[in-house]
């Protein structure tokens, strides 16, 4: 069947490198998954300094950008695009607050991380960043759109 817009929403996510190194991935893959939200593109990445400071832009002039930005590019980074209703919203609250200080328990930052400068996983925070994270890191045919068995359940 053909799925309505809103079921196709899209939104960015990137396992940062203390997630990958921590040995996190299938854990945070997971949560999105079992969510119901679907994985349209992935790939593993070292970002560029360069490259890092572009995802990051809006940050420009924080006195911990630098380190942001060193850090992003210090290994390599998990690159997704899930999808689903209400996935960019919602995927913020799966991820939790910033700072792991403050995120709740059942949160990814929450239940794996304890610092904010390694919280663990990136979400885009709105449509607007959705589509331009979505568009810096991956080629439109990188995306693969394809219908789950899942979806007939879901919606
Ligand atoms: P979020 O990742 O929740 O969208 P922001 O967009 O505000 O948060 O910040 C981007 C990233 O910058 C954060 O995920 C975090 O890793 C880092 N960061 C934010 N605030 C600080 C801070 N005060 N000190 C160090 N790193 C920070
Ligand atoms: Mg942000």
């Amino acid at each position: 069947s053909i799925l309505e817009a809103a079921e196709r929403e899209r939104t960015f996510i990137a396992i940062k490198p203390d997630g990958v190194q921590r040995g996190l991935i299938s854990e945070i893959i997971h949560r999105f998954e079992r969510k119901g939200y679907k994985l349209v593109a992935i790939k593993l990445v070292i970002p560029t300094k360069e490259f890092a400071e572009k995802h990051y832009h809006d940050l420009k002039g924080r006195p911990f950008f630098n380190g942001l930005r060193d850090f992003l590019s210090s290994g390599p980074v998990v690159a997704m695009v899930w999808e689903g209703q209400g996935v960019i919203k919602y995927g913020r609250k799966l991820i939790g607050a910033t700072s792991p200080h403050n995120s709740e328990p059942g949160t990814i930052r929450g239940d794996l991380a304890v610092s904010v400068g390694r919280n663990t996983i990136h979400g885009s925070d709105g449509p607007e960043t959705a589509n331009a994270e979505i568009a810096l890191w991956f080629k439109p045919e990188e995306l693969v759109s394809y219908t789950s068995n899942a979806e007939k359940w879901l919606y």
